[in-house]
């Protein structure tokens, strides 16, 4: 199926404020309306810069962060919001420097960002076995000691993406592919 692009622009109209990221959170949190998930009471209170919720009935409190990534966050919801934009739509793997400029945060705020998004996006990949053909391109990095013979880079790993559904299933393996050392 293809899927619509989304541009930075239209992102950012959508997800403009931080009001509008809580309400995008909160319809993930609850899709069918607040339910308290200690009693199923429908009433709450709003609590803590919005992202916390109090039950009216029984006052258990419900996070829309807790448990995610924006845990504890103090970074607000829509440079999160527009990281994670960043961070998906960049194939070559944008760098903590080039998200704290497009973000102006800090380095160290764009660095501990990227690592979090990066796990999120690796834990949730985990979760899929890739089957069909599975085609492959390679990506390179510079550095010291073996390198590639033209480029003076090495062969790392690589990008997959699968066409032609098979019955077959594959399983792949990623091994750094050295070349000989100058
Ligand atoms: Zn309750």
């Amino acid at each position: 199926m293809k899927q619509s692009y989304l541009t930075l622009r239209t992102f950012q109209q959508k997800f403009k404020s931080d009001d509008e990221c809580r309400q995008h959170l909160f319809s993930i949190r609850f899709p069918n309306g607040f339910r308290c998930p200690s009693c199923g009471h429908d009433k709450y209170y709003l609590i803590s810069e919005r992202v916390l919720f109090q039950c009216t009935a029984c006052r258990h409190q419900s996070s829309l962060i807790a448990g995610t990534i924006l845990h504890k966050t103090r970074t607000p919801l829509r440079i999160w919001f527009w990281a994670l934009f960043l961070v998906a739509h960049d194939k070559r793997g944008i760098s903590a420097l080039a998200l704290a400029r497009e973000l102006d945060v800090s380095y160290k705020t764009a660095w501990l960002m990227l690592h979090k998004i990066r796990y999120a996006m690796g834990s949730r990949d985990e979760q899929y076995v890739l089957s069909g053909i599975v085609e492959m391109d390679e990506t390179y990095f510079g550095g010291p000691g073996m390198v590639a013979r033209k480029t003076g880079q090495h062969l790392i790993g690589g990008q997959l993406s699968c066409a032609k559904p098979m019955k077959k299933q594959y399983t792949l393996k990623f091994k750094p592919l050295l070349f000989r050392k100058y």
